[in-house]
């Protein structure tokens, strides 16, 4: 069971606040609508990174869905992802967000690591009740600030130590 890592891309590729250097500027267009997005080209390199340093499977968690397959990962050099589906929209039951239940459900036993900067306490306790595991860790990310090479060593420590890491 590989385990998995979970992308949001707007807070997380696409920081919400202004942009540092090693950030690009795209449009996206989606049906009639054209979204602006910052992307840092290494992000791709790094998250790739992990994935093979620890054998996991990058998986888009993000409200993109297939569009991040056509609009992000090429331009960071992702390859193309599983797209977690994320409607419709259940009622939440803790206080949890729209995503997590199709998290849980997407997930099933695969232990994973989510990157997200909308996962709180709330989406903790409903995964350890609807899971009845304590095989995930939330990192939660900065939208002002996006991904860090913080947030990558906290999912690359957490693999390591826990044993799911499947790496060389
Ligand atoms: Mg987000």
């Amino acid at each position: 069971m590989k385990p998995l890592l979970l992308l949001d891309v707007d807070g997380v590729l696409n920081p919400m606040g202004r942009p540092t250097p090693g950030f690009r500027r795209y449009n996206c267009t989606i049906g009639a609508v054209v979204y602006t997005v910052h992307l840092n080209p290494r992000h791709g390199r790094r998250l790739l990174d992990l994935a093979i340093s620890t054998g996991s499977e990058l998986v888009w968690a993000t409200t993109w869905e297939h569009h991040a397959n056509e609009w992000i990962a090429p331009r960071i050099g992702l390859p193309p992802l599983p797209v977690i589906p994320l409607s419709p929209d259940p009622p939440s039951e803790f206080g949890e967000m729209f995503k997590t239940p199709h998290v849980a459900a997407f997930a099933g036993r695969r232990p994973f690591v989510w990157f997200d900067d909308q996962v709180w306490a709330e989406d903790e306790e409903y995964l350890r009740v609807h899971q009845g595991l304590t095989d995930f860790l939330l990192i939660h990310v900065d939208p002002a600030r996006g991904l860090t090479s913080r947030h990558l060593g906290m999912a690359h420590e957490w693999l390591t130590l826990t044993g799911f890491s499947q790496g060389p």
